[in-house]
């Protein structure tokens, strides 16, 4: 148990990353952290035992893995998240972590020393990706590492699963394999040093509702077991030996956390309409067929943007045609009948496939990605199109390209498409001849000439992440420039009025599938600029939904019109606000959130 080095007064707050909501009170359990490992070098003779030791270990986690799997099989809860133990027994499996280590170990390095040097690098080539999902896969990397070295270091696995008195774990990091075997009668939370937004265990805390705040950097160093501690899941507060002020408040704030959660239950399977009866589909962003299951329990309608990359992840080679005709039905599958948009690669810039060998840009963001990449390496293109076009037949897909900031682009992209079907036809090979072929709007190029590219495609779809990075020129990965990264900035708001009215004159539909979609704070306004679609994480559809249903478009256009005339961020940001607690004060006062 670590000891508590800072003297911790009545009612510390800290802040670290809400990444599940709900409200934890009650006492915390310690779990022990991860020896630091020092440098040691061995002998060249030791070399080959070392290897050896190493493999074992290697072994044994394995068998640890599936040992879990067997156990966690047996829970219908957890069905959804098997896929994660087979991410990391494939972990096991990876040159780049095992090979490497045995390199290491080859230059002399104890087992222990070696598997360390090479996370770090590998940590440090997953910090340069600017996407947040695919750098918290080295989550998992290191949910592997610390498991070997726990083996090499001949201590037990942490006893998750016995922990018998209902606290608050805390750890410096908590595994997905841990998270998943917590009783969760027992557990009303957990904290930890490390971990971000989008790691397996901040998803499958969401999942199994357990409140969570990761991030906190030093939490273990300044908590004991048994001290009483207040968790916000949903602010990122965490709230050291709570005042009986403040845990009065809090328990008030749970009670209607809890109900309200209750609520959301009633909206699942409702239609996603305003109260002047405009149907908004509410759809879901996926990265992985094996995500389909929270589409489901959250009621998706479709699948907005099915993101391709994650195909060519991880892997020597891109893959075959054949395979992405399996992974695209298999998501046709899934969603029953409903549509699903799949955005071709979306690769390059922030997003790194190193097996892809892309050149070093000095300015990647700007440089050959997305569809740039797809028109440089036709051939990539070519086969992605002819799977996306044969798996046509087993579904309703929606094609979508990213990044597009001419209309040259869009012809070059549609006469490419028009080769790859006659080609299909030439073979004999079906595919849906009405596939609707959008663009994602991300630059402000395409925001400029909105009217001119929806004459040239059947829908667009607004990727904000990327437009508010390239409208305001803030990098979306560079904490120092954070504070700038604003969805509210007049600029923003203006580039997509003029992008929903560019397509609504044309009569082409508008989604949108950036994060923004997402935060039932903008579902009032985005409904209010004339959108048709709003694709988000499927874990936000229930609040966004029930947000929809109690508001009109008509007064959504209303305040649209106002937010228009406000010079400042602030200014939208306290407008917003004020109206949302206004019209939906039990959901949006302060007192509840
Ligand atoms: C976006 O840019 O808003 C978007 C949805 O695409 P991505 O986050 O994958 O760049
Ligand atoms: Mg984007």
């Amino acid at each position: 148990m670590a000891l508590a080095k800072i003297k911790v007064s009545e009612d510390t707050y800290l802040v670290g990353i809400g990444v599940s909501p709900g409200i934890g009170i009650g006492e915390i359990t310690l779990l022990d952290q991860q020896p630091v490992i020092d440098e040691v070098s061995i002998d060249a003779d030791e070399v080959r035992g070392e290897i050896e030791r190493f493999r074992q270990a290697v072994g044994q986690a394995r068998e640890q893995l599936q040992k879990i799997k067997q156990t966690v099989s047996r829970q219908p809860h957890l069905q959804e998240h098997l896929y994660i133990l087979d991410t990391h027994l494939l972990i096991l499996d990876d040159n780049m972590l095992i090979g490497n280590t045995e390199k290491a170990i080859r230059r002399q390095l104890s087992a222990e020393s070696a598997l360390t040097e090479v996370l770090a690098e590998l940590h440090e080539m997953f910090a340069a990706i600017e996407d947040e999902y695919l750098r918290e896969r080295r989550s998992d990397v290191d949910a592997v590492g610390d498991r070997l070295l726990r083996i090499l270091a001949g201590r037990n696995e942490r006893p998750v699963d016995q922990i018998d008195s209902r606290s608050l774990i805390v750890a410096h990091d908590l595994s997905p394999a841990e998270t998943m075997q917590f009783d969760r009668t027992k557990i009303l939370g957990f904290l930890t040093d490390r971990g971000g937004r989008t790691s397996h265990t901040a998803i499958l805390a969401r999942s199994l509702n357990i409140p969570a705040v990761v991030g906190l950097e030093s939490v273990t160093t300044m908590v004991a077991e048994r001290m009483p501690v207040i968790i916000d899941g949903s602010t990122g507060v965490v709230i050291l030996r709570p005042s009986e002020q403040t845990f009065k408040e809090y328990l008030k704030r749970k009670q209607n956390y809890e109900y309200l959660e209750h609520e959301l239950e009633n909206y699942r399977d409702l239609p996603g309409v305003t109260t002047d009866d405009v149907k908004i589909f509410l759809r879901a962003n996926l990265e992985m067929a094996s995500e389909f299951s929270l589409a489901h329990k959250h009621a998706a309608e479709g699948v907005g943007l099915f993101r391709t990359e994650f195909l060519y992840l991880g892997r020597s080679e891109p893959p075959s045609e054949d395979e992405q005709v399996e992974a695209y039905c298999e998501i046709l599958r899934e969603a029953g009948g409903a549509s699903v948009t799949i955005r071709t690669l979306d690769i390059g810039g922030d997003k790194f496939v190193p097996e892809l060998n892309l050149a070093d840009e000095a300015n990647p963001a700007m440089g050959l990605r997305a569809i740039r990449f797809s028109l440089r390496e036709e051939h990539l293109f070519r086969v992605q199109l002819r799977a996306i076009l044969r798996a046509s037949t087993c579904g309703r897909i929606r094609i979508l390209f990213p990044m597009i900031s001419g209309v040259a682009e869009v012809r070059a992209c549609r006469q490419i498409l028009k080769e790859v079907r006659e080609q299909l036809d030439a073979e004999g090979v079906s595919y849906d001849p009405d596939i609707k072929v959008g663009i994602m709007i991300e630059t402000p190029a395409a925001v400029m000439i909105a009217p001119l590219l929806a004459r040239e495609v059947d829908y667009f779809s607004i990727g904000t992440n990327d437009l508010i990075q390239y409208t305001l020129a803030v990098d979306r990965g560079n904490e120092y420039v954070a504070y700038l990264y604003d969805p509210l900035h007049p600029a923003v708001l203006r580039a997509l009025k003029l992008v929903c009215d560019a397509g609504n004159e044309a009569g082409i539909p508008v989604c949108i599938c950036g994060e923004m979609a997402g935060e039932p704070l903008y579902t009032m306004v985005l409904a209010g600029l004339g959108l048709h679609e709003f694709s988000m994480n499927p874990t936000c559809i229930p609040r966004v939904k029930r947000v929809l249903r109690q508001i009109s478009r008509a007064d959504g256009k209303a305040l649209v019109e106002k937010l228009l005339t406000l010079a400042t961020s602030n200014a939208v940001s306290s407008a917003i606000d004020k109206e949302m607690r206004t019209r939906l004060p039990e959901i949006f006062s302060p007192s509840v959130l």
